[in-house]
């Protein structure tokens, strides 16, 4: 089976992160068959530069014409004193919005090789640690109505409005409970609905939702003990469905959990298994082209690729297996290795290729 991915390398380090999880995906093709096709695009600082936008029509096109996207970051201080609206980092938000990106997935993993990393104590993680946020993505206070009033009782105002339709909370629920079904089948749903009209209405959906998963466990928590609970006993959760603002903060707590920004993949669908894939961290211009970034990230972000939108999941564990030996056999970059001798960008990619 032939698979079509947009690359879309980017800006700094990305084109080094890139380079290494095609060099897995391509491992993966030879192991078991498969052939992938890539169609690589410029988006962010690099299309700016070529073409005069961050986003080029093309670019989109491709994306759109593709079964996944994979994508490494966009950014750098060459393009700081753009305006906002012309900065390379608008290029994501046109991808989301082109692309209908509306559920963000944040896995946080903690390897137990790892476990040093993590700013909690060693007990609270011991074993590793493996949580996904999901992120609704295109509504709620972000999108809503927002203005300023010139004159109240107190002085000028501004407001921001916080709205979800049922149609949005099902379609991001259900990506949740699909993705639990796949793994531990516990589905924690995060809210505010002691105070929050909006809330009230997210948590009567879900419950809704969750009928049709009979093995899957619904658990509510309101946002504020969900923050708590991240920190003192993160095990407890497997997913978290959360709406845009919330999702927001608790997918940078749990992923600050894992102590190692180097390692973490992201994932942003829409409608019909269709998915960006990204490591969470930016461009990092302060090492991008000196063979020093951690491609892990990256590495695991196709390996979400394979699992979510191919549906290829003895190829995504693959890709983790080869992740964690590669750990277990005592190899770090430079940002995970505490002492360690380290390895470099290039070398870390040819390793895990050839642990598959
Ligand atoms: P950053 O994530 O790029 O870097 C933060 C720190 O983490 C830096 O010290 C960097 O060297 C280190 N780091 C990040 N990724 C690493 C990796 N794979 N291996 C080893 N070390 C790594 O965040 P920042 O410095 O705040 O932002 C830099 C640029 O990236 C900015 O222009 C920002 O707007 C952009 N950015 C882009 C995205 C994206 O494309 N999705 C996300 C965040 C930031």
């Amino acid at each position: 089976m032939n698979y079509n991915i947009a690359l879309v390398p980017g800006d700094g380090i990305g084109p080094d992160v890139v380079a290494e999880a095609v060099k897995v995906l391509d491992k993966i093709g030879e192991k078991f068959g498969h052939s992938f096709t890539y169609n690589k695009v410029l988006a962010g600082g690099a299309a700016i530069d070529q073409t005069g936008k961050c986003l080029p029509q093309e670019t989109i096109d491709i994306c759109k014409g593709s079964d996944a996207v994979l994508l490494g970051a966009v950014g750098g201080p060459k393009w700081d004193s753009y305006p906002g609206d012309q900065r390379p980092e608008r290029a994501l938000l046109g991808l989301r919005k082109e692309l209908g990106l509306f559920a963000n997935l944040r896995p946080a993993m903690v390897f137990e090789q790892l476990s040093d990393a993590s700013p909690l104590k060693p007990e609270i993680i011991e074993g590793g640690l493996d949580i996904v946020v999901v992120r609704e993505l295109t509504g709620g206070i972000y999108f809503g109505e927002k203005g300023v009033k010139e004159s109240t009782p107190l002085g000028p105002a501004a407001y921001d409005v916080e709205q979800y339709a049922e149609e949005e909370v099902r379609r991001i629920a259900k990506v949740a409970f699909d993705m639990a079904v796949k793994r531990r089948r516990k589905v924690t749903s995060v809210d505010k609905a002691n105070v929050l009209e909006s809330s009230r209405l997210w948590r009567r959906v879900v419950a809704e939702v969750a009928k049709e998963y009979p093995d899957v466990e619904l658990d509510n928590l309101y946002v504020d003990n969900a923050a708590m609970q991240l920190v003192r006993n993160p095990k407890q959760f497997d997913v978290l469905v959360t709406s845009n603002i919330f999702g927001d903060i608790l997918s940078d707590e749990a992923s600050q959990i894992t102590g190692s920004i180097g390692m973490l993949p992201s994932a942003s669908l829409s409608t019909g298994n269709f998915g960006m894939y990204e490591p969470v961290h930016g461009s990092a211009p302060d090492i991008a082209g000196k063979n020093l970034a951690n491609p892990i990230a990256t590495i695991l972000s196709a390996a979400m690729m394979l699992r979510y939108t191919f549906g290829l999941s003895a190829e995504a564990d693959s890709i983790e297996d080869a992740v964690k030996a590669f750990l277990t056999k005592g190899f770090r970059t430079p940002d995970i290795c505490a002492g360690k001798e380290s390895v470099g960008t290039d070398q870390a990619g040819t390793i895990i290729a050839d642990l598959i």
